[in-house]
């Protein structure tokens, strides 16, 4: 594959999208830098698993292909949080990035980077970044007003005033991954559900659609120990598209044996379908 993108990559200047997803990793820095010097257009790319990458690519990168949309180098360990800073710099029109599992990249001082120059970031994966923290975190929310998903999967740093600023500052925000980040209590739920009581009574003011009312979509907190049902139910009840029931199950709570009781409003709907018949039967 290495050597197809050598040859190919000057013929095609044009190009807007290149998914290089490999299995077995073959990509070299030689062949990100051919990429970068020839396709100054593209806008979505796809690195993810090339684990023989280093900091050369993300610096020509940074150089060549500054109209970058989507970038997803999950996996590619090697990269420095220097380097991702300094993409950052000149990358400000990224709005969904992967760092899934890019543990050295992802720090506290590549996030604040991050935050400050790409305020039109809407997605970003996080997850198994052990050294990302509540800085980070923070500097992302106060940065990113229009962040909708913020994947934190195995962030185990993270505390509940991440998941509080990000509630006070992502009104937009429907996607959250919580898994294994076993600090986060109940504080945190009561931050995104008052949020949430908050955004609706600006989307009245604003006369949003209907699909800007609802709040969290998904949310995954299985593994976060620490919190109790009435804190859960509370997140639920001022979110209807969250939910537990099977089929549908956007409320991820796996591995949390005290939250069986949380239930999202199917249950209730479907207690008040039932109890006018056993009425009649009387
Ligand atoms: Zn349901």
């Amino acid at each position: 594959m290495n050597n197809m993108v050598l040859s190919l990559a000057p013929k095609f200047t044009k190009l807007r999208v290149l998914i290089l997803r490999q299995d077995k990793p073959q990509l070299d820095d030689n062949a990100v830098e051919t990429i970068a010097q020839n396709c100054h257009d593209l806008e979505d790319l796809d690195l993810s698993k090339s684990f023989k990458l280093g900091d050369r690519s993300l610096y020509a990168l940074a150089r060549g292909c500054p109209d970058l949309i989507k970038l997803n180098i999950s996996g590619c360990s090697a990269f420095s949080d220097a380097a991702l800073e300094y993409l950052s710099g000149y990358c400000r029109k990224l709005k969904i990035l992967n760092l899934c599992g890019c543990v050295k990249a992802a720090s506290d001082k590549a996030l604040k980077a991050i935050g400050y120059n790409c305020r039109q970031l809407q997605s970003i994966n996080l997850g198994w970044c052990e050294g990302v923290g509540d800085t980070g975190v923070m500097s992302l929310a106060y940065g990113c007003p229009d962040l909708r998903a913020l994947d934190l999967c195995g962030c185990v740093l993270i505390t509940d005033e991440s998941v509080i600023a990000l509630a006070n500052n992502c009104l937009h925000l429907r996607s959250l991954g919580l898994y294994y980040c076993q600090n986060i209590t109940d504080r945190a739920m009561y931050a995104l559900a008052h949020s949430r009581v908050k955004n609706k009574r600006e989307v009245w003011e604003s006369v949003k659609s209907r699909y800007e009312e609802e709040g969290l979509i998904n949310l995954n907190i299985s593994q976060c120990t620490a919190l109790t049902p009435p804190a859960v139910q509370a997140l639920c009840d001022s979110c209807p598209a969250l939910h537990t029931c099977p089929g549908r199950h956007s409320l991820i709570i796996s591995g949390c044996l005290n939250l069986t009781s949380v239930h999202c409003a199917c249950a209730f709907q479907a207690h008040r379908a039932v109890a006018p018949l056993s009425h009649r039967a009387h």
